[in-house]
């Protein structure tokens, strides 16, 4: 068997500026609640040469070639920004949830349609565990995946933190939300969830759909928490 010869094969040289971008976007993630939304010259203004330059490498791949069995979306500065803050939970063990998420006006108000009808039903809703998050921020995420996750194996991380143009969460034209439960379950234990259940037989009368289901056509791993509005 011919193996496909790596896109990306990080070496040990690069890997200290990826370690050390990776610990300084995590400290101003702290105290910044605008990391989320961060350019990528926001992003520059807190980063050495040495560790621009891992992002300008990756970004000067051609991401189609990163990506060939997904969707392009591309880029757009989202409209109508709002903050998302104080979500209700009625558990305090929510270590790696951030406390604030971003999404456009529509799908908050979709949002809070999905979760009227989810209320009635089951007595609970469902909150934003991500929502939209810059290219830069989409870009970092890689990175920290890349590291925390796949142990510096770039074909693999790539396959699943998707580049910007191709991310439902980073491009601003397609707006994916990842759900979390009021009691913290999210990622793949949300497929146990009434939450799930009830999304799965009643959402799309909400226009709402799941980007990425189980033995989907695109090749992603099956991503129950994440779902998208398609009205309008
Ligand atoms: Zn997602």
């Amino acid at each position: 068997m011919i193996m496909k010869s790596s896109l990306w094969k990080i070496s040990e040289q690069e890997k200290k500026p990826i370690l050390s971008l990776i610990t300084k976007g995590k400290e101003e993630e702290k105290h910044n609640e605008r990391f989320a939304i961060f350019s990528f010259e926001d992003m520059y203004n807190i980063f050495s040469d040495n560790e621009i330059a891992i992002f300008e490498k990756y970004l000067a791949f051609d991401s189609k070639e990163l990506s060939k069995s997904l969707p392009f979306l591309g880029i757009k500065e989202p409209k109508n920004l709002v903050t998302i803050r104080n979500q209700h939970f009625t558990t305090d063990k929510l270590a790696d949830v951030p406390p604030v998420q971003y999404l456009p006006q529509k799908d908050i108000d979709a949002l809070a349609k999905l979760n009227e009808g989810m209320k009635k039903k089951l007595g609970k809703e469902v909150n934003v565990l991500y929502g939209y998050r810059s290219p830069a921020r989409q870009v970092f995420l890689f990175f920290d995946i890349l590291k925390r996750i796949f142990d510096f194996d770039f074909d693999k991380a790539i396959k699943r933190v998707f580049p910007p143009e191709f991310s439902e969460h980073a491009s601003g034209v397609v707006q994916g939300i990842d759900f979390i439960t009021q009691d913290g379950i999210k990622s793949t234990e949300f497929t146990q969830t009434p939450e799930y259940e009830w999304l799965i037989k009643n959402a799309e009368k909400c226009d709402f759909v799941e980007s990425y289901p189980k033995n989907n056509v695109y090749g992603v791993v099956w991503e129950s928490w994440h779902w998208k509005y398609i009205g309008n």
